[in-house]
C-alpha cells in the first residue's frame, strides 16, 4: 500500500486487506469496522459465467459505488452544515451537481436521490444536459436548484423557461451579453417570469491547468461593465427582481483556499453591489472547483493536488462570503457550490487486465546461431565482434557497450543494403542482448500490454496528461519484482502510459506468472476516475465502453451485492456510431458466406455456412476488446 501511497489518494475508502487484495469502504470512515468489499472478489464474480444468470461480463470493467456518491454528498454537506454552525451564518448552503462530470443515468439519480435531504440540485450546460436534469428532478427536492449554464439559444432558454413552469427551480445564468434579450422576449412570449443569474468574470485568476476560464480575458461571464448593463436593462424592463443569483468559476482543481477567498472575496463585492442596485439577490454561486488529491501530496503546487480539507474549503467559502456581507450590511445569501469533481471521482474504478508483457527474454548462448556470425560480417563488423568478446572477456564493460553499438549499426547498415541476411541480423540483436542483460545494462522497464483503450477509458491522460493512481487490485502482499509502463489495445503511439503518481516514469508491478488470483491473471484498477473520463472518452479504433456494474456494500458472506450489471458496448453498437449498419453487414457476410460453403460441413474440416454465419453473429455481439483464454466458435 505504501508503494502506491493508496492512504495518501484512497482514504477513507481505498486500502489493502489482509489477502492483499485492495479493500473498499463506500461508507467512508463510518465502517471502518466493516471488513470492505473486495474488489477482485467483486470481478471474479462478476465475470463468472456462472454467476449473475450467465451475464460474465468481460473486462474492462467499471465498478461503481453509489455509497460512495452519498457519502460525498453527505461529507461536503456537514463541512458547509459545519463552516455555517460555527460562524453564525445567516444562511445554508444549498449545492448543485455539474452533470457534465458524469452524466450516466445511474450517477444522476443517485445523487438527486441521496442529495434530496440536503435540497441538493443539478447543473446543465446544454439542452440534452438540461433535459435530463429537468427529468432527474421531478423526483427530487422541489427546493432543489436547476443552474442552467452554457450557451444558450433561444431552443435552451424556451425549455429553461419550460423547466420552471413545471415547478423546477430554475435559474437561467447569462455567460453572455446576448442571452439577455432572449430571456426577455421568449419570457414575455411565453408568460413564464424567469429567474435569472449573471456569470461573472473574475479578475482573480487561477494559473494552473484548469483556471484558463479565469480573469478577464476568461472565455465565459460578463465583465463588471456587461453586469451593469444587464442590471440597467433588467429595470428597464421591471424584471430586475428577476436577478436573483451570482454565478462564477475560476475553474476546476482550485489549489488553495487562498486563491478560493480570493475568488469568493470578490465575486461577494459583486453581489452586494447587485443588491445595491436593487436586484433581489437570494444566491451567490460559487462554481465547481474543489479539488480532488490524486497523488495524496496536499501539494498547493500541482494541478493533481489541493492543499485543503473539504472542512478548510468550506470555512474558506462561508468566511468569505460573510465577511464582505457583514461589512456592507447585506443579508448572508445562500450558498451554492457546483462541486463536480469532488462529488463523483471516488465512486468507480475502472477495472483492466494486463494480458502480455515484452519481457524480453535472452537467449541461451547456444540458441543464438553465432555460426552465422562469422560468415557474413563486413571486417568492420567482423572486427567490432572481435574487440566486443576481447572487451568482455577482460571484464570491461563500458567498451563492451561501445563495440555492441557499433557492430549493431554496422551490421543494420548491411541489410539494408542487402549484404546480410536476416538470421545473421538476428543473431547480432540476440548477441548484443545478451551482453547488455549480462552486465547489468538491459533496460528494467517492461511493457505491459494492456486490454483497454486510454482513449476510451482514460482520456485526459491523453489529452492533458492528467495522472490518476493505477494499481494492481491484488497480490499487495507481494513485492512487485518489475517495473512496468502500460501500453493499451489502439494502433497508436499515444496509447500507452509511461508517467505516473509522484512523477514516476514507470510503475511498480507484479511479474505475470499465474499467481495472485490464482489463475494467472493480472488486474489494475485506475482510481479516481469517476469525473469526465466517460463523456470524454471517444471510440478510436473502435474500442467502445467497458462493462459497468453497480455494487453496494451488504452485511450478507460476500460484504457486497451487484445491483446492476451491463455489459460493455459491443462491436455492433462502436459501428453503428460511425453510421454502419450491423444488421447489413452481417446479412451481406452471411450472404457471402453460403456462397462459399455451399455442400454444408466438408471432408477438409471446413465450417459449414451456418457454422459461419454464427461465428460472425457472435463477432458482431462480442466487445471489441481482448477475450481472454480465446474462444472460437468454429
Ligand atoms: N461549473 C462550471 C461552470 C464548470 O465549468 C465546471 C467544470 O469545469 C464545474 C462547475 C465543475 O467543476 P469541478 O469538477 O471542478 O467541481
Amino acid at each position: 500500500a505504501a508503494l502506491y501511497k493508496i492512504d495518501g489518494w484512497g482514504a477513507p475508502y481505498f486500502s489493502v486487506n489482509s489477502s492483499g487484495n485492495i479493500s473498499v469502504r463506500p461508507h467512508g470512515p463510518e465502517t471502518l469496522s466493516h471488513q470492505g468489499i473486495d474488489l477482485l472478489k467483486v470481478v471474479k464474480k462478476v465475470s463468472d459465467p456462472k454467476d449473475l444468470g450467465g451475464l460474465g461480463l468481460k473486462l474492462p470493467l467499471i465498478v461503481r459505488f453509489p455509497d460512495v456518491l452519498k457519502n460525498r454528498l453527505e461529507s461536503l454537506n456537514s463541512a458547509f452544515e459545519y463552516a455555517i454552525q460555527s460562524q453564525g451564518y445567516e444562511s445554508h448552503y444549498q449545492g448543485v451537481y455539474p452533470v457534465k462530470c458524469n452524466q450516466d443515468r445511474f450517477v444522476v439519480e443517485d445523487i438527486v436521490k441521496f442529495g434530496s435531504s440536503f435540497r441538493f440540485g443539478l447543473e446543465a450546460g446544454s439542452k440534452p444536459e438540461l433535459l435530463l436534469a429537468m427529468s432527474c428532478l421531478c423526483k427530487g427536492n422541489p427546493e432543489a436548484l436547476l443552474v442552467c449554464n452554457g450557451f444558450k439559444d433561444s431552443e435552451y432558454i424556451s425549455l429553461a423557461l419550460v423547466a420552471r413552469k413545471l415547478a423546477l427551480n430554475t435559474v437561467i445564468v447569462l455567460e453572455q451579453l446576448e442571452e439577455l434579450d432572449l430571456v426577455i422576449d421568449l419570457s414575455k412570449k411565453l408568460h413564464i417570469r424567469p429567474v435569472i443569474g449573471v456569470r461573472a468574470k473574475l479578475r482573480t485568476r487561477h494559473l494552473g491547468h484548469f483556471g484558463s476560464t479565469s480573469g478577464e480575458k476568461g472565455k465565459f461571464g460578463l465583465n463588471t461593465t456587461q453586469i451593469v448593463r444587464v442590471a440597467r436593462k433588467l429595470e428597464q424592463v421591471g424584471m430586475l427582481d428577476c436577478l436573483q443569483l451570482l454565478h462564477f468559476h475560476i475553474g476546476s482543481q482550485i489549489p488553495s483556499t487562498t486563491l478560493l477567498a480570493d475568488g469568493v472575496g470578490e465575486a461577494a463585492q459583486i453581489y452586494c453591489e447587485l443588491v445595491r442596485l436593487g436586484a433581489q439577490m437570494h444566491v451567490i454561486d460559487i462554481g465547481g472547483g474543489l479539488g480532488i488529491d490524486y497523488d495524496g501530496s496536499k501539494s498547493t503546487e500541482s494541478d493533481i493536488s489541493v492543499g485543503y480539507t473539504l472542512e478548510e474549503y468550506a470555512t474558506a467559502v462561508v468566511q468569505a462570503v460573510r465577511y464582505v456581507c457583514d461589512r456592507k450590511s447585506i443579508k448572508h445569501p445562500v450558498i451554492c457550490s457546483e462541486s463536480g469533481r469532488a462529488i463523483v471521482s471516488h465512486h468507480s474504478v475502472l477495472i483492466f487486465e494486463s494480458v502480455s508483457t515484452s519481457a524480453y527474454e535472452s537467449p541461451a548462448l547456444s540458441s543464438l546461431g553465432l555460426q552465422y556470425l562469422v560468415e557474413g560480417l563486413s571486417e568492420d563488423a567482423s572486427a567490432d565482434y572481435r574487440n566486443l568478446t576481447a572487451a568482455a572477456m577482460r571484464g570491461e564493460y563500458d567498451t563492451c557497450l561501445l563495440y555492441t553499438d557499433q557492430l549493431k549499426q554496422r551490421c543494420v547498415e548491411q541489410f539494408k543494403e542487402g549484404s546480410l541476411g536476416i538470421e545473421q541480423l538476428a543473431a547480432v540483436d540476440g548477441l548484443c542482448d545478451l551482453v547488455s542483460k549480462e552486465i547489468g545494462n538491459a533496460d528494467p522497464v517492461r511493457t505491459y500490454h494492456v486490454n483497454l483503450s486510454i482513449f476510451t477509458s482514460i482520456p485526459d491522460y491523453w489529452g492533458i496528461g492528467q495522472l490518476f493512481p493505477i494499481v494492481p487490485i491484488h497480490r499487495l502482499d507481494q513485492r512487485p519484482s518489475e517495473r512496468g509502463i502500460l501500453s493499451d489495445l489502439t494502433c497508436d503511439s499515444d496509447g500507452k502510459m509511461d508517467k505516473f503518481i509522484g512523477c514516476e516514469s514507470s510503475l511498480p508491478l507484479h511479474a505475470l506468472e499465474g499467481k495472485g488470483g490464482g489463475d494467472g491473471r493480472y488486474y489494475l484498477g485506475m482510481f479516481l476516475g469517476g469525473a469526465y473520463e466517460e463523456a470524454l472518452g471517444g471510440v478510436h479504433n473502435l474500442f467502445g465502453g467497458p462493462s459497468i456494474v453497480r455494487v453496494s456494500q451488504s452485511d450478507g458472506p460476500h460484504s457486497f451485492a451487484v445491483t446492476c450489471a451491463v455489459p460493455g458496448s459491443s462491436c455492433a453498437d462502436v459501428l453503428r456510431l460511425m453510421r454502419h449498419e450491423p444488421e447489413l453487414m452481417f446479412q451481406t457476410l452471411k450472404h457471402r458466406a453460403e456462397e462459399c460453403g455451399q455442400g454444408g460441413d466438408n471432408d477438409d474440416g471446413l465450417a459449414s455456412a451456418a457454422a459461419l454465419a454464427s461465428s460472425l453473429a457472435q463477432s458482431f455481439n462480442n466487445m471489441p476488446y481482448l477475450v481472454s483464454g480465446s474462444s472460437c466458435c468454429l
